[in-house]
C-alpha cells in the first residue's frame, strides 16, 4: 500500500466511522450471531498476495459490523462506560501514524513530556493534591497506564517492594524470601475482579473484607484486619479503597482508610477507575476526603471521560517507590540522562514498550476545554436522575441504593427471580442492554448512562423497553403467582452468590 491508497482508505475508514456514530440508534445494542460466526465467514488462512483495500473495507462492513456490541450506543447500559469522541479517535490515529516507542525521554521526548504535561493538565483538573503532580517540587508525579488493572499491580509490587525494604533496613538478618510469603493486601468485598486479580499476579494474600450496608469499607474493619493478622505474624502490605465500586459506584471513607494505612506504613491504592472521573467538578470531590493520605491514585480517563482506551492515568507519591521497584539496566537503555522531573517512563510501569498515548487525551482536552468536560460529567448524571425518576414513579419497582453518579440500581418488588427474568428478557431482544448487581443481598438491575450521545429521549426508548417487557412479565399467561412464588429467599441468595 503506498502513501496515495494509504490517503484513500484513511478518508473511507472516517466516513465508515462516522456513518457508524450517526446512524448508531438504528442497530440493536447486542449483535444477532451466533458464536464462531465470523470464523465460517473470513477464511482460514492468511491471503499469499496482496489485497485491495476496497475488499478488505467490505469484509469490515459485512463481516466485522455485524459481530459488534455497540458500546456506544445510547441503549447500552452495562458495566461501566467506555469513552470514545471524534477528538480521541484522531489522537489515537495520531499516535498510530508516528508509531513511536518511549521507553526513555531520548526514545521520543516528546512522548515522555507530553505525557508529563498531560497528566499535570489532568490531574489539576481532578484536583488531585499537588504532591502527586510532576510540576510540584517533590517525587510525585503521574503516568498513562493501559489499564486500571495494571495500576493496581504496579501498586501492589511497588508496595511490595517497598515493604521488603523497610523491614530489612530495620533488621538486617531478615531474609526477602522469609517477607514476602508474609505480605497481606486489603480490599473490600465489593472491590472489582482486577483487584482480587492483582493480588494473584503478584502473589500476595489478598483480603477482601466485609464493606458495610452501603459497600463502604471502614476504617475499623480495617485496623481489625491488621491486628488479626500481626497476630498470626503477616505483614499488612497494601490497601486498596474504591472510590466508586462497579455493583453499586460506593465511596470507601479515605479519610478512615488513610490514617490507618498510614499509621501502619502499609501504601494505600485509590481505584477511582469510573467514578474518579467526576473530581473535576468541584461538587464531587467531598467524596475523595483523605485523598492525600493514599500513595497512588487511578482513574480511567477511558471510563468517564470521551478518551477511547487505553488512557488510565495514575498518580504516584514518590515515583522513586516505583524507580526502585522496577528499574533493570542494560547499555542498550542507556542514554540521555534527564533532570529527575522527567521521568523514563518504563521504570514506572509492567512492559518496557509504550504508545503515545498521551497524544489522545492531549486533543481531547483541548477540543473539550475543562468546560466541556466537567459538562458530559454533569449532563451525564443528571439523565441517571431522570431515569431514577422514572423508575420511582412505578410501583413495581424500587430504586435502590440512591443513585450514585451516572449509576441506577433497580429491581422488582416482587423479587429477584422476577427481576432476574426481566433483565434475561430484554437481554433477548437485544434493544437495550444492562447486567446484573447485587445490592444488601438482593439481586438488582445496573442501569449505567453510558454512551457520551445520549439524551433525554433515550432515556425515555430505554425506560419504554423496560417497561414494556415488565407488561409483558406481568400479563404473561405463564406468569401466573403460582409459576413464579413470592420470593423464594434460598433461591435469590443462590442468584446473589453466583452474580457476584
Ligand atoms: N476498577 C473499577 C472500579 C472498575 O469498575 C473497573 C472496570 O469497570 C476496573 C477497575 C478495571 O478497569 P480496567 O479495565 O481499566 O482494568
Amino acid at each position: 500500500m503506498d502513501a496515495q491508497q494509504f490517503r484513500e482508505f484513511g478518508k473511507a475508514a472516517i466516513d465508515v466511522l462516522a456513518d457508524y456514530v450517526e446512524n448508531i440508534r438504528d442497530k440493536d445494542v447486542l449483535p444477532s450471531v451466533e458464536p464462531g460466526y465470523l470464523l465460517n465467514a473470513l477464511p482460514e488462512d492468511a491471503p499469499e498476495q496482496p489485497e485491495d483495500w476496497q475488499e478488505i473495507l467490505k469484509d469490515f462492513n459485512q463481516s466485522i459490523m455485524p459481530g459488534i456490541t455497540h458500546w456506544h450506543s445510547p441503549r447500552f447500559h452495562a458495566f461501566y462506560p467506555t469513552g470514545t469522541s471524534y477528538a480521541s479517535i484522531i489522537g489515537n490515529m495520531l499516535c498510530d501514524g508516528l508509531s513511536v516507542i518511549g521507553f526513555s525521554w531520548l526514545s521520543s521526548p516528546a512522548c515522555t513530556e507530553l505525557e508529563v504535561l498531560t497528566m499535570n493538565w489532568l490531574g489539576k483538573l481532578l484536583g488531585i493534591p499537588e504532591d502527586f503532580l510532576h510540576c510540584s517540587s517533590g517525587p510525585g508525579g503521574g503516568i498513562i497506564q493501559g489499564s486500571a488493572s495494571e495500576a493496581t499491580l504496579v501498586g501492589l509490587l511497588a508496595a511490595k517492594d517497598k515493604t521488603v525494604r523497610r523491614l530489612i533496613r530495620n533488621d538486617p538478618t531478615l531474609d526477602e524470601d522469609e517477607i514476602k510469603p508474609k505480605l497481606v493486601a486489603y480490599t473490600s468485598d465489593q472491590c472489582n475482579s482486577s483487584v482480587e486479580k492483582a493480588g494473584l499476579l503478584g502473589s500476595m494474600k489478598m483480603r477482601l473484607l466485609k464493606a458495610d450496608n452501603d459497600g463502604r469499607l471502614r476504617g475499623e474493619t480495617l485496623k481489625n484486619a491488621f491486628e488479626e493478622d500481626r497476630a498470626q505474624g503477616l505483614i499488612p502490605c497494601y490497601v486498596i479503597a474504591n472510590l466508586g465500586t462497579t455493583g453499586t459506584c460506593a465511596f470507601d471513607p479515605l479519610y478512615e482508610l488513610g490514617p490507618v494505612c498510614n499509621e501502619a506504613d502499609v501504601w494505600l491504592h485509590v481505584d477511582a477507575a469510573y467514578a474518579g472521573a467526576a473530581f473535576m467538578c468541584p461538587e464531587y470531590r467531598h467524596l475523595m476526603r483523605g485523598i492525600e493520605l493514599s500513595d497512588s491514585i487511578d482513574v480511567n480517563a477511558h471510563k468517564w471521560m470521551p478518551v477511547s482506551f487505553d488512557c488510565s492515568a495514575m498518580w504516584v507519591k514518590d515515583g522513586y517507590d516505583l524507580v526502585r521497584a522496577f528499574d533493570v539496566q542494560r547499555i542498550y537503555l542507556d542514554d540521555v540522562k534527564t533532570e529527575n522531573k522527567i521521568p523514563d517512563y518504563r521504570h514506572w510501569q509492567i512492559p518496557l514498550g509504550r504508545r503515545f498515548r498521551s497524544l489522545k487525551l492531549w486533543t481531547v482536552m483541548r477540543v473539550y476545554g475543562a468546560e466541556g468536560l466537567r459538562k458530559h460529567v454533569r449532563d451525564q448524571i443528571t439523565l441517571a436522575q431522570y431515569f431514577a425518576k422514572l423508575v420511582r414513579a412505578d410501583e413495581r419497582f424500587i430504586v435502590e441504593p440512591e443513585p450514585s453518579m451516572g449509576l441506577v440500581c433497580f429491581r422488582l418488588k416482587e423479587g429477584d427471580i422476577i427481576t432476574k427474568k426481566l433483565l434475561e428478557s430484554l437481554t433477548a431482544k437485544k434493544k437495550v442492554f444492562m447486567v446484573a448487581g447485587t445490592y444488601r443481598d438482593r439481586y438488582v438491575i445496573r442501569f449505567v448512562i453510558c454512551s457520551r450521545l445520549t439524551v433525554k429521549e433515550d432515556v425515555d426508548y430505554s425506560w419504554k423497553q423496560i417497561k414494556d417487557e415488565t407488561d409483558l412479565l406481568y400479563t404473561d399467561k405463564i406468569h401466573t403467582k403460582a409459576q413464579i412464588p413470592a420470593i423464594d429467599q434460598i433461591v435469590a441468595r443462590e442468584i446473589c452468590e453466583k452474580s457476584k
